[in-house]
């Protein structure tokens, strides 16, 4: 039987409702209480059912961002022969924000070949005033060509901040998920709609 993971329509379907029936819930505890409105989950993929759920605690130390936090939480529950823990390589990853520095290698670390984000690095900077991602990738990690001839600004900012598609995972947003939605433009629409509400 094929995954369900492997449906973009069920898939997008159940990311979207682990976001907004679970997710929000826990963000909006932590934005109360102080933190920013990040979170993340993790799903098994044959079935789509969700493992575990999680929000970012700032408050806590700056390195516990929602995808951190989720991933802490993944292997501290407990991984026993009546309800053994699924590898990470039979789960999805989502979050809400297209993950950091940090969060990209936490997530290549724990082995999962996936992550999927509803929100953009442009998203975080534009809509959540957070510059950091984009900033960070750019000052810490990336570096000019300087083999042959010194690369040039415009050249170095054409440049993708990482590798979306690597030996280790690959990434998608929604928006990249309702792309592969096969039917009409009305089909899409639709989707694109429920991702932006
Ligand atoms: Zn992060």
């Amino acid at each position: 039987m094929a995954s369900p993971a492997n449906n973009p329509e069920t898939l997008l379907e159940a990311l979207l409702s682990i976001i907004e029936m679970q997710i929000v819930p826990l963000t909006t505890a932590g934005v109360s209480s102080g933190s920013k409105l990040f979170g993340a989950a993790i799903l098994r993929k044959d079935d789509l059912s969700a493992v575990t759920v999680a929000t970012n605690n700032e408050q806590a130390s700056p390195l516990l961002h929602g995808e951190i936090n989720c991933i802490q939480q993944f292997f501290s529950t407990p991984d026993t022969t009546s309800s053994p823990r699924p590898a990470t390589k039979d789960c999805i990853f989502v979050a809400t924000h297209e993950p950091c520095s940090l969060c990209l290698s936490g997530i290549t670390w724990s082995g999962f070949d996936n992550f999927y984000h509803l929100f953009t690095y442009e998203d975080s900077r534009d809509r959540f005033g957070i510059p950091y991602d984009i900033e960070i990738l750019q000052e810490v990690f990336r570096v000019r060509a300087v083999e042959d001839v010194h690369e040039s600004d415009e050249s170095l900012a054409r440049r993708p901040l990482y590798n979306r598609r690597n030996k280790f995972f690959t990434a998608k947003s929604f928006a990249d998920l309702v792309d592969e939605i096969p039917g009409g433009e009305e089909e899409k629409r639709k989707w694109r709609g429920k991702s932006e509400g």
